[in-house]
This record gives structure tokens, C-alpha cells and sequence, in this order.
């Protein structure tokens, strides 16, 4: 696990406070994300782990801007100070088009299937004069060689469903840098691949980190995964922030009990599977709004306010956890 040094007065690139996103729906309305506050500091990556439905996604979708239509966000989400929740659609394009970037899980989804790969890459970079064909075409096949496409001045021209699900993901990492973005937001960008792929996938995002800075906000429900090259990791359930931290600190001294509970869930090759703990219960519904902690039907320290009465974030040290509880390290 790496940790890279901060002091407390780096200035965040990004700065989230008290997001709340909420969905219009028949049924009503739905908190998808409530009261999530964190930073993304220059060159680091964070990692947002939570299983489906935690928020991670919508979190990053609000501070795109990409939100469904029926989806609301409230709070503050501040780019360099400056806050971008409610800007008018072409700023938020403007934004997504130079400084944050976005990779999704299924790259088939952002790739046009009938253009080559070579006319899709080189397109933004020749808008409005920016480079010619030849300087376009030579920058796409670098950035192509630099997430590893071997024998990419040949493979550029060709469509996208002739590459495999992991070179297809290493295809769109290499186009969302082609723009030099400060922010990539990488969500759930290897589950659709197999084990060693995924790896594969997120190492590039380590190399990518340290080769030209880019912070990186790494969205994922595996926690495993995320050890090797994440700097701080989130842990999110039910829209909340359960705990923050450096990830060497958290994974070492988990301090919420969820935290502990999705540890003991990582597979490890000095535990047999069966001794494999899963999390009893679910998760809470999501149209129903939980006054106090959410995790309180799952967990097994619960005391008595924990239903009613909403544990506030403490901590020190930028390792923060929202419990009752104060857990011995
Ligand atoms: Fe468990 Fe209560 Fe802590 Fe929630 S606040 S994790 S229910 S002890």
C-alpha cells in the first residue's frame, strides 16, 4: 500500500460538502446521497468503495454534472474554490471536456461501435484547429503505447468491437489523458473484466498517477482491489461516509464497524474461504429515510441511539469514522 505525504494546507482540487442527491420517483422521493463531504487533493488517488446502490456512482455524477434528469444535488462541490453545483450545462461541458475526466464501467457505452478507433481519438484534438491530422494521429498512437496497446499505429484503425472488454477500457483511459485532464473519475472501470484484467486495469491507474499526476478518484465496490495504489480511501453505505482515511491507516486500524465488517469479507490467500465472513442482513431501502445510522440493523455493537440519532463524523489525523462507537484501534 502507498501513502503519500500531505500537509493540512495543500489546497484540495476538489472540495465536497454536504452533498445530498435526491431522485424524483413514483414512489416518491429518494435519497441516493446524504450529506457526503470529501476532498481530491492534486495527484492523489482516492478510492470510494461501497457495494451498489452506496452513493459512490451518484456522488461522482453530481460533481460531473451527469446526473439522470430526475436526480437533484444540494450542497457544495467547489473545483479549485470555486463552486460548480448549479452551473448551466456548456460550463459543466466545458469543464468534463479540459479538467475531469470520466471512465465508466462498460466502455461501449462512450465508444461509437461504426467509427475507428483512430477517427474517435484524433477528433477533439483536431476541433477548431488545435492540431492537424498527422500531430492528432501521432499523439493518439503515443497515448495508446503509454497504456500498453501493443502494436498500436496499426491497431488504431481499427473498430471498437475488435478489441477485448480490457483493451477497450485501456482505449478509453488512454482517450479521456489525450485531453490532460487534473481529475480522472474512474468508475467501476474493471468489473465487467476478468481477475487478472482487473488488476491489469488498475495498476495502468497507478502508472498513470505517477507518470503525469492526474488525481484520480477511483469508484468501486471492491475493496481488495483498491490496496495497492489508492493513497485514501472512503468507505461509503446507504449515501453516507462511514469512514475516511489514509488507506495503509484504515485497512491496519478500521475504526466503523462496517469498515471491519467488508475486511473480514476480503478474500486473502492465508484464510480458507469458508472462513470468508459475509455482511448478515441488507441494506437499508432506499425510500425509506433513516434518521440515525443506517448500518444499525447489520451491525452487532448497535447501542441505543444508533436507530434514531445520526453518529457525526469524528476523528483526527485525516482518518475520520461516523459510529457511536469508539471502536479500540
Ligand atoms: Fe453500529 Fe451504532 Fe456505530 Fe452504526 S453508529 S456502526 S449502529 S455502533
Amino acid at each position: 500500500m502507498r501513502s503519500t505525504p500531505r500537509t493540512d494546507t495543500e489546497q484540495a482540487l476538489l472540495s465536497i460538502r454536504d452533498l445530498s442527491v435526491t431522485f424524483d420517483t413514483p414512489g416518491g422521493p429518494i435519497r441516493a446521497v446524504d450529506g457526503v463531504s470529501l476532498d481530491v487533493h492534486p495527484g492523489e488517488v482516492l478510492a470510494v468503495v461501497g457495494e451498489s446502490g452506496s452513493g459512490k456512482s451518484q456522488t461522482a455524477l453530481a460533481v460531473t454534472g451527469l446526473l439522470a434528469a430526475n436526480g437533484a444535488a444540494e450542497g457544495s462541490i467547489q473545483w479549485h474554490r470555486s463552486e460548480i453545483l448549479g452551473l448551466p450545462e456548456h460550463r459543466l461541458a466545458r469543464l468534463r471536456a479540459d479538467e475531469i475526466a470520466m471512465v465508466f464501467q462498460n466502455p461501449m457505452t462512450s465508444l461509437n461501435p461504426y467509427l475507428r478507433v483512430s477517427v474517435q481519438m484524433m477528433e477533439g484534438m483536431m476541433l477548431n484547429g488545435r492540431m492537424t491530422r498527422p500531430e492528432a494521429r501521432a499523439a493518439s498512437i503515443e497515448m495508446l503505447e503509454s497504456v500498453q496497446i501493443a502494436d498500436a499505429a496499426s491497431r488504431i484503425d481499427r473498430y471498437p468491437h475488435e478489441f477485448s472488454g480490457g483493451m477497450l477500457q485501456r482505449i478509453m483511459i488512454a482517450m479521456s489523458l489525450l485531453r490532460r485532464p487534473r481529475l480522472l473519475i474512474a468508475d467501476e472501470p474493471t468489473t465487467a473484466l476478468d481477475v487478472t484484467v482487473q488488476m491489469q486495469i488498475v495498476r495502468l491507474l497507478g502508472e498513470v498517477r505517477r507518470k503525469s499526476g492526474t488525481a484520480i478518484m477511483l469508484i468501486t465496490h471492491d475493496l481488495g482491489l483498491v490496496a495497492s495504489i489508492s493513497d485514501r480511501i472512503a468507505i461509503m453505505y446507504s449515501g453516507r461516509i462511514m469512514e475516511i482515511g489514509h488507506t495503509e491507516e484504515v485497512f491496519s486500524r478500521p475504526r466503523h464497524p462496517y469498515t471491519r465488517a467488508l475486511l473480514e469479507a476480503v478474500p486473502r490467500l492465508d484464510r480458507d474461504e469458508a472462513e470468508l465472513q459475509g455482511i448478515a442482513g441488507e441494506p437499508p431501502d432506499p425510500e425509506v429515510r433513516i434518521p440515525g445510522c443506517p448500518f444499525h440493523t447489520r451491525c452487532a455493537h448497535r447501542l441505543s441511539q444508533c436507530a434514531d440519532i445520526r453518529p457525526p463524523m469524528d476523528g483526527a489525523d485525516g482518518h475520520f469514522h461516523a459510529c457511536h462507537l469508539s471502536l479500540a484501534p
